[in-house]
């Protein structure tokens, strides 16, 4: 008598389909994986979780699509091919490049929000590089894109600091802007040490703290401690 068709063990497209189940059983759970699959996988949802957002923020995000605009009204549009997701270290939410492209680095993200900071900041160095002549090496340019970059994103929104631990209330916003540009001069590899990163961006500050271009205004969203000079 012959064997049942449809057992497993004989019917090599059942035993196809098994092994995939097997497969993606392992995916899920983590169990039967080698280190190496299992990182690998880690990664690829990261990517596809990083491209999904991107693809949303690219259609719907109010200060994404506006910065989006206004560089292709510069003259400096930038194809969604243009920002890519790739894993980066631990200390980097994103990156941008004078060439222009930019870097979102997949698994920073808690959330879409944060991404959507992180895009929008990026989009403004683009901006200021597209209609400023910005020299990344010149320590008060990169100071003054890093001060409008940072006071513009939303990256120093009053919940975003608690979570960081930074939860003064007095001048909070400059405070949270002050820091991070300061940190982002220091990596420039034409920063000697911290005094000089400090001293940049103390030089640019007034100037470039008040140049919300092409926004109207400051996006503050925390109480509203921060007067622009009339
Ligand atoms: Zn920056």
């Amino acid at each position: 008598m012959d064997p049942p068709s449809s057992a497993p063990a004989t019917n090599p497209s059942e035993s196809r389909a098994f092994r995939r189940w097997l497969k993606q059983a392992s995916l899920a759970t983590g169990l039967g994986l080698t280190p190496e699959e299992r990182e690998r996988y880690v990664e690829e949802q990261k990517h596809a979780r990083c491209e999904k957002w991107k693809t949303e923020l690219l259609s719907y995000s109010p200060p994404v699509v506006f910065m989006l605009k206004h560089l292709r009204l510069s003259g400096c549009a930038v194809p969604p091919s243009n920002i890519v997701c790739g894993s980066c270290d631990s200390t980097r939410s994103g990156g941008f490049h004078p060439s222009g492209a930019i870097v979102l680095c997949q698994g920073h993200f808690g959330g879409k929000r944060h991404m959507q900071d992180t895009l929008t900041h990026e989009l403004i160095h683009m901006y200021d590089h597209c209609k400023f002549n910005v020299d990344w090496y010149n320590l008060r340019h990169h100071a003054c894109s890093e001060i409008r970059a940072n006071s513009l994103s939303g990256d120093c929104r009053f919940m975003r600091e608690i979570g960081r631990g930074n939860a003064s209330f007095s001048k909070q916003h400059q405070a949270c802007v002050r820091r991070r540009a300061i940190l982002s001069v220091r990596e420039n590899p034409k920063c000697p040490d911290e005094a000089a990163a400090e001293r940049a961006v103390n030089e640019v500050w007034e100037s470039c703290f008040n140049d919300t271009r092409p926004f109207d205004e400051a996006r503050v969203t925390t109480v509203p401690l921060v007067r622009r000079k009339s």
